[in-house]
């Protein structure tokens, strides 16, 4: 079975229109399936619809969350209780086009566990998101373990071994893209273009988007923490240089009364202060990595680590 999981905020002339559309792929794909939308307490009629959906339909499943958690945690329940075999993430505004559907599953069925859908361009995109996005993904990737590809959103099909994996991550703080790119497996791409919005805007509004992206630095990589250690070994050599200079401008007497000591001191004290940071920084890296409490390992093929996991029992039995 194929689950499809959408998260909804707000998308009340949305919901119906897309139910349509990935009802109708899924007709033609002709396998067994059900799209469980998450509704991330949205504040229009989408819950109506969703409910109205899932009394005319029995591949709905429909969740509504107390209140607004975002997208990240939407996705993340949708995907932790979605039954597929193999499960699709994908908005609920048909900037994820429910065509591509089809390809997404034909690579699973090639024995890809996670085909990561990539967008080309997105058609209302104005320059400066085309740019900041670059940007960010270049920034990112040159701090970060591992690498995160640009134009990556969160359409994906994911083996449900994979999806197993995923639900060990408890992390609070989360950019799911990292920790999917982090997790291994068979990892293939397939691209799209994304086109405009069916209706409404964005509901990701400027303030969710920082905190995605603050996110998505942070959760990823300790780097900007580790830095400052290197920084002030580094201004130490400068450092060094620099009192060899002080030290033979006065011994050469050609100084102000004073400077020689002031310029030490500085470029001494500066230094192993940055340093000292950045050993309390090692340390504080090491804490974020123990309360993010990842997985210490996960297995692949088919002798995955999950207790629950169907391959694990077909292996026992
Ligand atoms: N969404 C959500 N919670 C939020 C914000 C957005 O569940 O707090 C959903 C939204 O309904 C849509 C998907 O996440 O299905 C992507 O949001 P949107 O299209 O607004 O983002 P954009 O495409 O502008 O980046
Ligand atoms: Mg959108």
């Amino acid at each position: 079975m194929i689950s499809i999981v959408t998260p909804v905020y707000n998308e009340e002339d949305n919901v119906v229109y897309f139910h349509d559309e990935v009802t109708r792929v899924m007709k033609e794909v002709g396998m067994d399936y059900e799209i469980l939308y998450v509704n991330d307490g949205s504040t229009d009629d989408t819950e109506k619809k969703l409910r109205m959906l899932a009394a005319s339909d029995p591949h709905v499943r429909a969740l509504s969350f107390a209140r607004n958690f975002g997208h990240q945690i939407a996705i993340t329940c949708g995907m932790d209780f979605a039954d597929g075999d193999a499960v699709i993430t994908m908005d609920g505004d048909l900037q994820h086009p429910p065509a591509l559907i089809p390809t997404l599953i034909r690579k699973w069925q090639e024995g890809w566990d996670i085909v990561q859908a990539i967008r080309t361009a997105t058609e209302d995109a104005g320059l400066v998101k085309r740019c900041t996005s670059a940007g960010y993904y270049a920034f990112i990737n040159a701090i970060s373990e591992n690498h995160i590809r640009p134009g990556g959103s969160d359409f994906r099909l994911m083996d449900r071994r994979a999806i197993l994996t995923f639900r060990r991550f408890r992390e609070h703080s989360r950019f799911v893209r990292g920790i999917i790119g982090s997790m291994g497996y068979k990892q293939t791409t397939v691209e799209y273009v994304a086109p405009a919005r069916h209706a409404g805007v964005s509901k990701y509004s400027m303030r969710k988007m920082l905190h995605l992206a603050m996110d998505g630095i942070l959760t990823n990589s300790t780097v900007p923490l580790r830095m400052i250690f290197y920084v002030g070994l580094l201004s130490l050599v400068f450092g060094f240089l620099l009192i060899l200079y002080v030290l033979g401008s006065w011994a050469l007497g050609s100084t102000v009364p004073g400077w020689t000591t002031m310029t030490i001191l500085l470029s001494l004290f500066g230094s192993l202060q940055l340093m000292g940071l950045g050993i309390t920084g090692e340390y504080i890296s090491r804490i974020f990595r123990e309360t993010q409490n990842r997985p210490l390992y996960w297995l692949s093929g088919d002798t995955a680590d999950d207790p629950e996991s169907p391959y694990r029992r077909a292996r026992d039995d």
